[in-house]
């Protein structure tokens, strides 16, 4: 790593713990996050750097400009948690019952209030203006998209993006980057069956939405099955079904939900005819009539192809060659920093903070997440060497 860059972070080490743990502690929902707001903005006027809040709700936007004009990087951090029990028995477990950081948005935000510190106090070094977007609701309905709405990429015109994401697939110390698809689209679907009820011994004088759901769910499979490329990725599950509370009353409706998820807009739109087509034509064939809704919620995030090398070559001279992935998988989750890369050349990457030897090896989501703090420091580097040669010249 520069030496400067860990010189600082040898100095920042404790408060960006003490930061990350306060936050763990405090674990707000989606869009209620106005405690982790408020400590934003403490800390940001702290450090004296100036800063536009109740974005989208509970968003913060600050922003520090370099010794001269030049490009607009945006970094960005989620800052809410999960509605669930933390199992995790340490010094800085949720204090707030029902409410967890599972998915490791505590780090982010700890990760990015020092990386601003830092960038801020290497102002001499680089050009332009970094804008630092601590984002809420990622979990729901996505935060990225109303920030961007209240014109975060705007004065300055933000030029590129860059985010991480915390990960126990991957050892402290190592990361993950790849070019292109890094998350799907994470859309949902609603069916709504409409039959005729009547008497179990009379299915004569019936149409019976069960059978109807049934039939709907097996040619489902074959959406993806025989309609996407097998060298593509897509996947349709039905989540949800609910129809009747009787042995002997056919049901008037059945209720089926489920997740569509896909690389691409046009799979995307392709999952959602299909998924159409099935179910209007077998009600058709059985005389029944539908409902159907799809709802389009995050779109899939690709990475720049640029942006991503980028983040690769800031990683090696952080971590060492040996310590960063380039390619693999991408996953079927969604994340809603997908918004900022469909604006702008964007790249999010995956940083390791497992560790078995700790027992710090349970998956996002689960209520025995817990992160391996040594990692926080290599996500400032990363975040700051990108900076540093994003921006090293004027424009
Ligand atoms: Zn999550
Ligand atoms: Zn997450």
């Amino acid at each position: 790593m520069n030496n400067d860059i860990s010189v600082i972070i040898n100095k920042i080490r404790p408060q960006l713990i003490a930061d990350r743990r306060t936050i763990h502690q405090n674990p707000e929902l989606s869009f209620q996050e106005f405690r982790t707001m408020e400590y934003i903005c403490n800390r940001l006027d702290e450090l004296g750097i100036s800063y536009r809040k109740e974005i989208a709700g509970t968003g913060v936007l600050a922003e520090v400009h370099g010794k001269m004009p030049g490009k607009c990087l945006l970094i960005r951090a989620d800052m809410d948690a999960l509605a669930l029990d933390e199992k995790n028995e340490t010094p800085y477990s949720s204090q707030n019952q029902g409410v967890m950081h599972a998915c490791g948005h505590d780090a982010h935000t700890a990760i990015l209030l020092n990386t601003c510190e830092v960038l801020s106090s290497l102002k001499e070094r680089w050009c332009g203006t970094i804008k630092f977007a601590f984002q809420p609701g990622e979990e729901t309905t996505g935060g990225a998209e109303p920030m961007i709405r209240e014109g975060i990429l705007e004065n300055p015109k933000v030029d590129a993006c860059i985010a991480l994401h915390m990960d126990t697939d991957l050892n402290t110390g190592t990361i993950r980057v790849k070019e292109g698809a890094m998350y799907a689209s994470p859309d949902d679907f609603a069916i709504t069956i409409k039959g005729k009820g009547g008497h179990g011994a009379e299915p004569q004088n019936a149409i019976d939405p069960i059978v109807i759901a049934a039939h709907i769910i097996t040619q489902l499979q074959t959406v993806v099955g025989r309609n996407v490329d097998p060298f593509e990725e897509a996947v349709v599950t039905i989540g949800s079904i609910h129809a009747g509370h009787a042995t002997n009353i056919i049901p008037d409706t059945a209720e089926l939900q489920g997740t569509a998820r896909a690389f691409t807009n046009e799979m995307r739109n392709m999952l959602s005819e299909r998924i159409q087509s099935i179910v209007k034509n077998t009600c058709l064939a059985h005389g029944a009539d539908y409902d159907y809704r799809f709802v389009k919620l995050f779109p899939p995030l690709s990475n720049n192809a640029e942006i991503a090398k980028g983040i690769y070559e800031s990683a090696i001279r952080c971590l060492g060659e040996e310590n960063c992935i380039w390619g693999g998988r991408p996953t079927m989750a969604g994340e809603d920093f997908a918004y900022f890369s469909q604006e702008v050349p964007s790249g999010i990457f995956k940083l390791g903070c497992r560790n078995e030897s700790r027992n710090i090896t349970a998956p996002l989501h689960n209520p025995y997440f817990d992160i391996d703090e040594a990692s926080l420091e290599h996500g400032v580097a990363i975040f700051t060497d990108f900076a540093l040669h994003y921006l090293e010249e004027p424009r």
